[in-house]
């Protein structure tokens, strides 16, 4: 088997054979160029140690020098090169069968964790280097570790995280061998840093079908480990209107929702709550009070606990706290401002993708946008009528209302919030003399000595 491995890499290759040493590239490149699809980065592995690439050539970022990798520029493009490691267990007596390998190279890709991701190619000939049954196994759609998955999970505990992620990326099984040393190494996964699991479990949420790899989460003990919340929701019935648990249902919708991190999390934790808010009444009809308040906690509190940064953690809870709408046509142009006015403006796009993918998780079936789309057709239509949407919209501000005789404070931030549901109500009123009137009448309310 031949690999095309592009020109300029070739020539980057050289360079190394050129001096005396040797030049492979190694996993994710090889197996997306045999999978047919674009390689995203071409990793390279060599014998000489960074301190020699770096005499090799100019461009050189030290990214990860005392794991002997660094990146080199070269064209367009940064190419992470790593000295082979020695570190690894030699591969269980394994040896290469063709000759145009050393045994340095085996030793490194022994240490790779799944056959898949253990392949090389020699830049020279294109010919694959495939000592695990690389091949084999991405024919079959196949993730197997490479050696003992036991002692490879207990090496690293992020790799049972991995396995899933390119399962699936790929819609590939995991042999059952590499899937059942996953639940026996629950404790090594214990060690791994959340900043890590966050990564991986991102990168599974934005694969085209990430129920796939919820599922393998689920079912091998992984996802009890760091989002046991989501787990209560399997065989939480839900009623009439629902075909699904609320596990289930919540892995549909994440399936329904656009590839965006964001999204796909809110869709995820959209009903975490609902557990904790299960209630069912004397007819026996079950009730979810207040679930999409308790999700936002939660999620909240989830994605905390799993180092997502502030902005993501934020934009999720006011997704989810706000996914419980249910527009129609009739709402009056004075309700749908209320609306964007609760949810904001900017916001309002995203909500309404996670309503669908919401609504297409309820009998797995694809929501139609259509109602929704049109709902944000009039709200576009208020906009370009320049309806107020926030207290920045109106036609005064604090400045007016001091030379109107509001001294400064609290008082002035709720009069201008009252002055904004008028305005909500009649847009009309927005003008300089009709809020102006208003606020006048409404000093003596809130305590402001009258002019
Ligand atoms: P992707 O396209 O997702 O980047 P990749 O295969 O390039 O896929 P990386 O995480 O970039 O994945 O890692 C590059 C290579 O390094 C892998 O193909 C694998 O050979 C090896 N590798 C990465 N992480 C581990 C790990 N935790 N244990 C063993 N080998 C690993
Ligand atoms: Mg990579």
């Amino acid at each position: 088997m031949r690999i095309d491995v592009p020109r300029p890499l070739q020539a980057f290759a050289r360079i190394f054979f050129d001096a005396g040493f040797c030049c492979y590239f190694v996993g994710g490149a090889v197996r997306d160029s045999l999978l047919g699809r674009k390689a995203a980065d071409w990793d390279a592995a060599t014998d000489a140690r960074p301190e020699d690439v770096l005499k090799l050539f100019r461009k050189v970022i030290p990214t990860g020098i005392q794991h002997g990798t660094v990146s080199v520029r070269w064209q367009d493009a940064l190419i992470e090169t790593t000295t082979f490691r020695i570190d690894g267990h030699y591969a269980d007596g394994r040896r290469p069968t063709s000759v145009q390998f050393s045994d340095d190279l085996a030793a490194d890709l022994s240490r790779r964790d799944f056959t898949v991701n253990g392949m090389a190619v020699d830049p020279r000939s294109g010919q694959l280097i495939d000592l695990f049954g690389g091949l084999a196994d991405l024919k079959a759609g196949i993730i197997r570790a490479i050696g003992d998955p036991l002692a490879r999970f207990g090496e690293d505990g992020l790799r049972p995280l991995r396995a899933i992620r390119f399962a699936t990326r790929f819609h590939f099984t995991i042999d059952p061998a590499t899937l059942a040393a996953i639940p026996r190494c629950l404790d090594s996964f214990r060690q791994v840093a959340l900043e890590r699991v966050r990564e991986e479990f991102s990168r599974t949420l934005l694969c085209d079908q990430p129920s796939h790899g919820l599922q393998l989460l689920e079912q091998s003990g992984l996802l009890g480990e760091f989002l046991p919340e989501l787990c209560l929701g399997r065989g939480l019935a839900q009623g009439d209107y629902h075909a699904f648990d609320v596990f289930e249902h919540s892995l549909l919708a994440v399936d329904a929702a656009p590839l965006d991190l964001t999204l796909r999390l809110a869709a995820l934790l959209h009903d975490i709550g609902k557990p904790a808010s299960f209630s069912r009444d004397q007819a026996g009809v079950i009730h979810f009070y207040g679930h999409e308040q308790i999700s936002a906690t939660l999620a909240s509190s989830v994605l905390r606990r799993l180092k997502y940064p502030n902005h993501v953690v934020e934009a999720v809870a006011h997704l989810v706290r706000h996914h419980m709408f249910d527009y129609s046509p009739d709402w009056s142009d004075a309700a749908l401002r209320r609306f964007v006015a609760k949810v904001g403006l900017a916001s309002l796009p995203t909500l309404l993708q996670l309503r669908l993918a919401d609504a297409s998780g309820l009998r797995g079936v694809k929501a139609d946008p259509r109602p929704l789309l049109a709902m944000l057709d009039r709200v576009e239509a208020l906009v370009a009528a320049d309806n107020a949407f926030t207290v920045k919209d109106l036609a005064i501000d604090g400045h007016v209302l001091s030379c109107l005789g509001w001294p400064k404070g609290p008082a002035m931030g709720r009069v201008l919030q009252e002055l904004l549901e008028l305005v909500l109500d009649d847009p009309t009123m927005n003008t300089v003399e009709r809020l102006s009137l208003v606020a006048e009448k409404l000093k003596s309310k809130h305590g402001v000595d009258q002019a």
